[in-house]
């Protein structure tokens, strides 16, 4: 299998860079005093403390003898990462996309044929959250457009909703080859976009289907039958996670249990169930 160009060392570090910038977090590693001129609150919570620097030469980098340590670059970890996204002032689904380009900052850009970034009603009050896109979306560029998809557009619509109306997305935006789970790495790089996506529609409720999506953005390692069907708190939105509807292919018995936990999100929205049509 090809795997890509090799990067020299400074390419990589230049990769890290625009990386950072398209973040907006270029302060972190410029200028950190810029920051605490900010105007903003939240800014001035935000310590250097908080974001750890990495110590360790990066590969291939040669090191002269007995040097100190030296902060090659900053790593910023999910939560100082959550809360420096606060400050992505202006931001837009449109901009997000622009950011991201033809991404290659993590390996599931090899195989991918089209990003999928997500689509739907920029200012739904239901968003749901998948894991990552599959052969189907992949060759199309759009959400949940395959087997599990179609399951998904039932159920938006047993709950009276289009898909017009919801946004769905997933927390990975290229198909992990042969389906696989994302790796952690490949979670930690794409879903900072996914965080700016939900922070730019500002849902009343997210919907995670499956484990992948609640375990990111809950920040667990908790197996989803120890918070499926309970509504959770996502910087101040309500979170559900369900089943994912490509398990409910495998596993039909359990659509009863993913209705009732979609019920609960209908009463959170004020939502009547669609009417059968005779
Ligand atoms: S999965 Fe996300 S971070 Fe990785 S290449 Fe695709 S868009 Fe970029």
């Amino acid at each position: 299998m090809d795997s890509g160009p090799t990067l020299t060392p400074r390419e990589k570090l230049e990769a890290w860079l625009r990386y950072y910038d398209d973040l907006n977090l270029g302060a972190f590693y410029t200028d950190r005093r810029t920051m605490a001129k900010r105007p903003s609150t939240r800014a001035a919570e935000i310590s250097t403390a908080a974001i750890p620097v990495m110590r360790r030469p990066m590969a291939g980098v040669t090191q002269p003898k007995n040097a100190p340590p030296v902060s090659v670059l900053p790593v910023v970890n999910a939560a100082s990462l959550f809360e420096v996204l606060d400050h992505v002032e202006g931001d837009t689904l449109e901009r997000i996309r622009g950011d991201l380009g033809e991404c290659t900052r993590c390996r599931l850009h090899e195989q991918r044929n089209k990003i999928v970034f997500g689509q739907g009603n920029p200012r739904a009050e239901l968003v749901f959250v998948g894991e990552g896109p599959g052969h189907d979306e992949d060759v199309q560029g759009l959400a949940f457009v395959g087997r599990a998809g179609k399951l998904l557009t039932q159920m938006i619509e047993a709950m009276g909703l289009t898909r017009e109306q919801v946004y769905i997305c997933n927390v990975v935006k290229c198909r992990p080859p042969e389906n696989r789970k994302p790796e952690d790495d490949e979670v930690a790089t794409c879903s900072p976009y996914l965080f700016r996506q939900l922070d730019v529609i500002a849902p009343k409720a997210i919907v995670c289907l499956g484990l992948t999506a609640a375990q990111a953005l809950l920040k667990t390692k908790d197996s989803i039958s120890r918070f499926r069907g309970e509504w959770f708190d996502y910087r101040g939105t309500k979170l559900l996670a369900t089943y994912h509807p490509a398990y409910l292919l495998r596993n039909p018995n359990a659509k009863g249990e993913v209705w009732k936990d979609l019920q609960k999100v209908m009463a959170h929205l004020g939502l009547q169930p669609k009417k059968a049509s005779r």
